[in-house]
């Protein structure tokens, strides 16, 4: 490292180690640490030596690089954030809660040694699928069960197992793509099969299956259209009706529901989802659907269905490549576990919880934490006292805010029930100042910045916070007193 020259409008490190404020650097984060922090922010001033309108930072302000520098490496990367997205399975946001059940037994599994791999009865091996083999074909009616790391792996191994180098029979109203690039069409290509197209987007019919079957072919195939919904003159054939074409045929029918509840929504008043106990009683043979959709668990891909098609899908060798860890089968075991109660499961299991919340219960949330808002942001409350308004409110920075709470409608999320939304209520904050649009980017900058980062959208010009999934109240108003100082 070279030392500041006379001409360097830098201070030298030596001088800086010397601020009284330094000290405190040194007291939280050691000194080594600080030196290195310091030198990296003169290293990257020096870069910016060469522009025009480069002026050379005090003394205090570099420090105060240094700190914001060392704050940022002290805390995590994967950090805890408030989903007021209205979305309950956001996957960018981490998608289903977990219940305290599957907490607590992956802190077991983490803890100890477990029988992960050990046949208790026997002494001798076991098998990691066996641990949540007797649960799962329980809640699905299946005869064997078997565990990957998501839906798009259950899909891959399923259809690499099944139907490698040969065809696969799919309705073209059912080639859907997933978000995060899970298109059907590309993972059959992966999968090494060849997807046959039959019928057209709106209409296919049971003849289009039947013509379509060759000494090729080795599945018939149905994929649960999660995310979009197409009305009008459409025709599909049920899963009943295309197991019996399969079966006639000695052909499996392979049904990937993407979401696939093990209970009926609709006995909650939301939109009825497939459920995987009644698609096995149809006829499917074999069935994948997601761990942390509405399951509530883990992200994992299940796959369900004939003994005989499950061993061979076990056996092959990308089902190694593609198995669950201890922490995921914990989860799974536990969240699965908690569909044995029903009527505590809508309570215990966070993703169907925050699901049937009524708009009610969001609305008297939303009442509540108005004030407290509308304080934080320095909101004129007509009529109103915010409390703890006060001072703040009257030096409220930039835009001026007014706080509503309004109808909003929440989204399940994760490619799940798309068409269908569950009403809920949300606060929308709108700027009363002009520069609406980059004030309502600012807000949701400062609103990321909080200790805990809240996320919410924008829509109609108003920034929404959908409580749906707070629940967290009191921490929720907490850490608003310091959304002044987040300019
Ligand atoms: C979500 C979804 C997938 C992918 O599931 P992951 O668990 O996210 O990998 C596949 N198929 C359908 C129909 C889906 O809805």
């Amino acid at each position: 490292m070279s030392i500041s020259k006379p001409s360097s409008p830098f201070p030298s490190v030596d001088r800086l180690s010397r601020d009284p404020q330094f000290a405190g650097l040194v007291e939280r984060f050691g000194r080594t640490a600080s030196i290195d922090a310091i030198r990296g922010v003169l290293d990257d001033l020096r870069a910016h030596l060469p522009e025009p309108d480069f002026c050379a930072p005090q003394d205090p302000e570099i420090i105060e690089q240094a700190a914001e520098r060392l704050n940022k490496r002290s805390t995590f990367s994967l950090r805890r954030v408030f989903n007021l997205t209205g979305t309950v399975l956001h996957t960018n946001l981490g998608r289903a809660l977990l219940p305290e059940s599957a907490l607590a037994h992956v802190n077991m599994a983490l803890r100890e040694a477990c029988n992960l791999e050990f046949d208790l009865d026997s002494g001798g091996r076991g098998d990691r699928d066996d641990l949540v083999d007797d649960v799962l074909t329980e809640l699905t009616g299946a005869e064997a069960a078997t565990v990957v790391n998501n839906n798009a792996a259950a899909v891959l191994l399923v259809l690499t197992a099944l139907a490698a180098e040969r065809e696969v029979i799919v309705s073209r109203g059912e080639l859907v793509e997933i978000g995060g690039a899970f298109r059907v069409p590309d993972v059959m290509r992966s999968a090494g099969a060849r997807l046959v197209e039959i019928g057209t987007t709106n209409r296919t019919h049971p003849a289009d299956y039947e013509r379509a079957i060759t000494s090729d072919t080795r599945a018939l195939m149905k994929v649960h259209a999660s995310n979009y919904k197409i009305s009008g003159f459409v025709a599909e054939v049920s899963e009943k009706e295309v197991a019996a074409i399969a079966h006639a045929h000695a052909l499996p029918l392979v049904v990937d529901l993407g979401a696939g509840s093990l209970i009926d929504l609709s006995a909650y008043g939301l939109p009825k989802e497939p459920i995987v106990r009644e698609v096995i009683a149809a006829g499917a043979d074999v069935v994948t659907f997601s761990g942390d959709k509405l399951l509530g668990g883990p992200q994992a891909g299940l796959i369900v269905g004939r003994k005989d098609l499950i061993e061979r899908i076990k056996r092959h060798p990308m089902k190694r490549a593609l198995r669950v860890s201890k922490l995921t089968l914990a989860a799974l075991e536990a969240t699965l576990i908690a569909y044995r109660h029903p009527d505590r499961l809508v309570h215990d299991i966070p993703t169907l919880r925050l699901l049937t919340r009524s708009a009610e219960d969001i609305e008297a949330l939303a009442q509540r934490v108005k004030p407290h808002l509308e304080a934080a942001l320095g909101a004129a409350a007509p009529g109103a006292a915010a409390p703890g308004a006060s001072a703040r409110g009257a030096s409220a920075p930039g835009a001026a805010w007014q706080v509503d709470v309004v109808s909003v409608a929440s989204q399940v999320g994760s490619g799940s029930l798309p068409i269908d939304v569950i009403p809920s209520a949300a606060l929308a904050l709108s700027s009363v100042g002009t520069r609406s649009g980059s004030a309502l980017n600012t807000l949701a900058e400062r609103l990321r910045r909080l200790p805990v980062p809240v996320i919410g959208r924008i829509a109609d010009n108003r920034f929404l916070l959908d409580l749906r999934c707070l629940e967290d109240e009191a921490g929720f108003i907490a850490q608003l007193g310091l959304l002044q100082a987040l300019k």
